[in-house]
């Protein structure tokens, strides 16, 4: 069978003079894949395995972003979390205070709380 479309003697662009850098993978041959290392790991764009994700800061955040929800559990929304909570605990520390206070000088009983409940 002749193929009308296959000329022979053309010569390829990556051949055995191109001076680029060459793909290093090893073949189901055993030998070196020789194509054109076009990606940054040196290999071709056949054996250059996964991505290994997005490098830039505009990237990163448009990842961040796209990743995002609600932003409850963001490190800013956190902090401010503790933050309340904090403040809460000094809240009861105080009340705490006072009710020691007015059991000491006699305006509570020991166990006032217990008359709330039934
Ligand atoms: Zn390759």
């Amino acid at each position: 069978m002749k193929y009308k479309n296959l000329l022979k003697g053309i010569p390829w662009r990556f051949g055995p003079n191109w001076p680029g850098k060459r793909c290093e993978a090893k073949t189901r041959k055993g030998t070196p894949c020789q194509r054109p290392a076009k990606l940054p790991v040196g290999r071709c764009r056949l054996h250059g395995g996964a991505s290994t994700g997005t490098r830039t800061e505009a990237g990163l955040a448009r990842l961040a972003a796209s990743k995002t929800k609600h932003g409850r559990y963001t490190k800013i929304e956190k902090a401010k979390a503790k933050a309340r909570a904090q403040i809460g605990r000094e809240i009861w520390k105080e009340l705490k205070e006072i009710e020691n206070w007015g059991i000491e000088h006699g305006y509570l009983k020991k166990n006032w709380r217990k008359d709330f409940y039934i």
